[in-house]
């Protein structure tokens, strides 16, 4: 029978306040603290200066570049592809939440089939790693490559016995075939419909997303056994085009430091983080995608290639910058001698050889203008070279970048420089924004703004202010789900405000939570300080918010003319007109009344201020 997630707005409110959002999104895209916020590139499209805001206290994102925003949730469901409940389910694990669940039909079970797979996967890696202590040959593996023991854990290495059903029989008991079979650990033969264990005889490697949730495994034979290399097989979650091996330990390295290492293999990541250099990532075998490039860029500003030092690693790492100058400026190249990988080199070279090379590591294009053969030699060699470097070149996204770097290649060659632009057609500009909902006043902005990120204080004035005074439709709507919040909770969220707007209103309201309202003395710090600034832009609001109030009333009496004309114009009896005339001009009188009051009070205020 079909289970599902009970998940109601207890549920999700529990799951979201238990989210460490700038730890989810930091998964994703490093992220600095800017005032009561955190900043960072955008995870969701191409950018070469921060745009992307995090704000944990009200539990949302904002990109100013594209639009993108959200909850934790929304942020779950579009950066893991999980529909809504499996999203939540997603975010209850990394809490130690249990999400209730319901059968169709009423009867609740504990656990959904999404959570079963990545439990199976957990208990398998912790059966690799328990085979793994009393299997030798898995040992002298790991020893000869300098991995001790009691950190093969640590680095999720296991082994997988050399039997076809070690694993299912020791993981039936708790798990369902289907499970396992999902899981990718247990494959099917499709003739016999025989079910029997995916990785045999070989050394296991857990592959982690960025928060360390076991996606999947690597597993490599102890021999030349083939395939030397063995992975789970892809699905939505584990799609190795867009992970990074290693990234979840590396993290905070590449955060410090502000380059990450781009490795070929497991081994090489292994070698750079046992050499102290913890800041390397490996693609995992196949050649770097976009996707990688894009995740490299937004954990760091310089990426350092490190592929093998032989003629396909040269190969590999120019096919690499091409890819990654589509995302990013900044890279410099570790060229390793022939016939070596960084494992290797680290082996036969030692700790401080492999760190005074990567400090000494030139930019890519020193590294690529040393491969030119001499000119004095065949000039149709060094023809087919330069013209190869400058299609590396070309690929770079940025135009201004591109001419940067093609301006430095002219000069080392002597080639002109319109030789090297080879007339490509520049590329789409992906940092084009997307365009703005249609113009809201600054006024109005500035006074929601200011209310919003005044909460509580600001709820007894957003009481007393009716919603008609906001002209633009999308600041009357964020206002209205103002004036209707709960005035109980202590703090604004995103998501329970958000989801009482419509789509157009939820832009505008990611966008006023994040611009800090004017005069901004908040950030530095509580106190009385904290109190008198927030005081103040209360005050501050007054004047604001009379303009608005004279502006409605402006309106109204300017369509209260209208209507005058247009009556006098029906060619109703004479009599009626009157009695109408009569009505509206008194309405009109009475407006023009109040808003000569509120030019005095607007005055006494700005006065008083004074
Ligand atoms: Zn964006």
């Amino acid at each position: 029978m079909e289970a599902f997630y009970e998940i109601t707005d207890d549920v999700k409110r529990d799951v979201l306040h238990a989210t460490d959002l700038v730890a989810l999104i930091g998964g994703a895209t490093t992220l600095k603290k800017a005032g009561n916020a955190w900043k960072g590139l955008c995870p969701f499209h191409g950018e070469k200066s921060p745009s992307f805001h995090v704000h944990p206290a009200k539990g949302f994102y904002y990109c100013f570049g594209c639009g993108a925003k959200g909850d934790a949730i929304t942020f779950v469901r579009e950066t893991e592809r999980l529909e809504f409940p499996e999203a939540v389910a997603y975010l209850a694990r990394l809490a130690g939440i249990t999400l209730p669940m319901r059968q169709r039909g009423g009867t609740r079970v504990d656990r959904s089939k999404e959570t079963r797979v990545t439990e199976a996967l957990a208990a398998a890696a912790r059966f690799f790693r328990e085979q793994l202590t009393r299997h030798e040959p898995g040992r002298a593996f790991l020893t000869k490559r300098g991995v001790a023991l009691d950190e093969a854990g640590t680095l999720g290495f296991g082994v997988a016995p050399d039997a076809w059903d070690a694993l299912k029989a020791g993981l039936s008991d708790t798990f369902t075939e289907e499970v396992l079979v999902e899981a990718g650990l247990l494959q099917k033969n499709p003739d016999t419909g025989r079910v029997y264990d995916r990785f045999r005889n070989r050394l296991t490697i857990e592959i982690r997303d960025p928060r360390g949730e076991i996606l999947g495994f690597g597993a490599r034979a102890f021999g030349d056994e083939q395939p030397k290399y063995l992975n789970s097989p892809e699905t939505p979650r584990f799609s190795k085009g867009k992970l990074l091996f290693g990234l979840d330990r590396a993290r905070e390295a590449i955060r410090k430091t502000g380059e990450v290492i781009l490795v070929e293999g497991y081994f090489d990541q292994i070698a750079f983080a046992r050499a102290g250099l913890e800041n390397a990532v490996a693609s995992m075998g196949t050649s770097l995608t976009s996707a990688q490039a894009g995740l490299l860029f937004r954990q760091a500003e310089t990426v350092l290639v490190a592929y093998d030092g032989d003629r396909p690693g040269r190969a590999a790492a120019e096919k690499a910058f091409a890819i990654l100058l589509e995302q990013g400026a900044r890279l410099r190249h570790l060229v390793l001698p022939d016939g070596d990988d960084p494992d290797s080199f680290l082996a036969s070279n030692g700790v401080s050889a492999l760190r005074e090379a990567v400090a000494a590591a030139p930019p890519f294009l020193t590294s690529l203008i040393a491969t030119l053969p001499d000119s004095a030699a065949d000039p149709a060699d060094r023809a087919a070279r330069v013209k190869e470097i400058a299609d590396i070149l070309r690929a770079a996204a940025d135009p201004v970048l591109r001419h940067e770097l093609i301006q430095a290649f002219s000069r080392a060659t002597g080639v002109p420089p319109r030789l090297l632009s080879g007339g490509a057609a520049p590329r789409a500009n992906l940092d084009e924004p997307s365009k703005e909902p249609a113009r809201i006043s600054e006024t109005e902005e500035v006074v929601l703004s200011v209310l919003l990120n005044e909460w509580p204080a600001s709820a007894p004035l957003v009481d007393r202010i009716p919603a008609e005074i906001f002209s633009h439709p999308a600041a009357r709507e964020v206002f209205t789900a103002l004036k209707e919040y709960d005035k109980g909770l202590p703090t604004l969220d995103f998501s329970t405000l958000g989801s009482h707007v419509g789509v157009g209103a939820e832009a505008l309201l990611a966008r006023l939570l994040v611009l800090s309202p004017p005069d901004d003395d908040i950030s530095t710090g509580a106190g009385p300080d904290f109190h008198q600034g927030q005081k103040g832009r209360l005050e501050g609001l007054r004047n604001k918010l009379l303009r608005l109030k004279k502006r409605h009333l402006e309106e109204k009496s300017r369509e209260l003319q209208h209507e005058m004309e247009r009556a006098q114009v029906s060619g109703a009896p004479i009599t009626e007109i009157m009695v109408i005339t009569e009505q509206l001009s008194r309405q009109k009188s009475a407006l023009a009344s109040e808003i000569q009051r509120l030019n005095r009070e607007s005055k006494t205020v700005t006065k008083v201020r004074e």
